[in-house]
């Protein structure tokens, strides 16, 4: 269902071929994974879910296998949370970006950025580097489902919380994100919606403070871990 997904997103114009591959990649690593939400991706789901709720200018970032896979559950989330969604997209063109935005738009969304982007991520190429000023640029929480290394970085550095999801542990994204979640991006966005609505998060909280006794290191090798562990089980 999900390639069918992607197979249409790119006949609407709104995937990338270059999201085609992106997918191969990430569904190689949800056949190690079991195609399940392990425990470690739980827990940094948790974090997330907490992190988001309690940030003061949380943005949703849409990239074009975003879109194709979980449009649904992105726009619920940010109406959830009140939180814009900014298309944020690699390969961009003008018109791939209104064809998302239009998307979105139609699923529900009430704030969709991206469109005309008046601000640029330091030391990232000039397409690729574009982003709203009102959005992802002043943003203190980024959630970056698929995203690349170095946007990712280059967020880091701008000292925003980025919450990346991303079937391998071992991506740069993984690696230099705050939270990572390990999963499948409608896996891990239904149980973000689901912790929100059923634990309701205080939306008061620190969000340095939540992060104060979360590793995500640690959670990336308890993911390593679990796959490790079932391929020698499977073995
Ligand atoms: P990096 O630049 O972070 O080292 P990369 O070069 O693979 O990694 P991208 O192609 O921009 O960067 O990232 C896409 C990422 O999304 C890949 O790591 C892939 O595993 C992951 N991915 C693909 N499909 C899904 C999906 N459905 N759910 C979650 N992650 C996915």
């Amino acid at each position: 269902m999900r390639r069918e997904k992607l197979v249409a997103g790119i006949e609407a114009g709104i995937t990338s071929m270059h999201g085609l591959i992106a997918h191969g990649r990430g569904e190689a690593f949800d056949y190690l994974i079991g195609e399940r939400t392990m425990d470690s991706a739980l827990q940094a789901t948790e974090v997330a879910a907490a992190i988001l709720v309690s940030a003061k200018k949380p943005v949703l970032s849409v990239n074009g296998n975003v879109a194709a896979l979980a449009s649904a559950e992105m726009v619920t989330l940010s109406r959830l949370i009140d939180a814009p969604l900014e298309v944020n997209i690699f390969y961009r063109t003008e018109a791939r970006v209104k064809r998302i935005k239009e998307l979105l738009e139609r699923s529900g969304a009430k704030r969709v950025l991206g469109e005309m982007p008046d601000a640029r991520l330091a030391s990232i190429e000039h397409a690729r580097g574009l982003v709203a000023r009102d959005g992802i640029y002043t943003a203190d929480v980024v959630l970056a489902p698929l995203e690349d290394g170095d946007r990712c970085e280059a967020l880091i550095a701008m000292g925003k919380k980025v919450i990346a999801i991303d079937l391998n542990p071992l991506s740069r994204t993984s690696r230099y994100a705050t939270v990572s979640i390990v999963d499948d991006v409608q896996r891990a966005l239904r149980n973000i919606i689901t912790i929100i609505r059923g634990k309701n998060p205080d939306r008061n909280a620190d969000p340095d403070s939540i992060l104060a006794n979360y590793d995500n290191n640690r959670i990336l090798r308890a993911a390593i871990n679990e796959i490790a562990g079932r391929l020698v089980n499977l073995g």
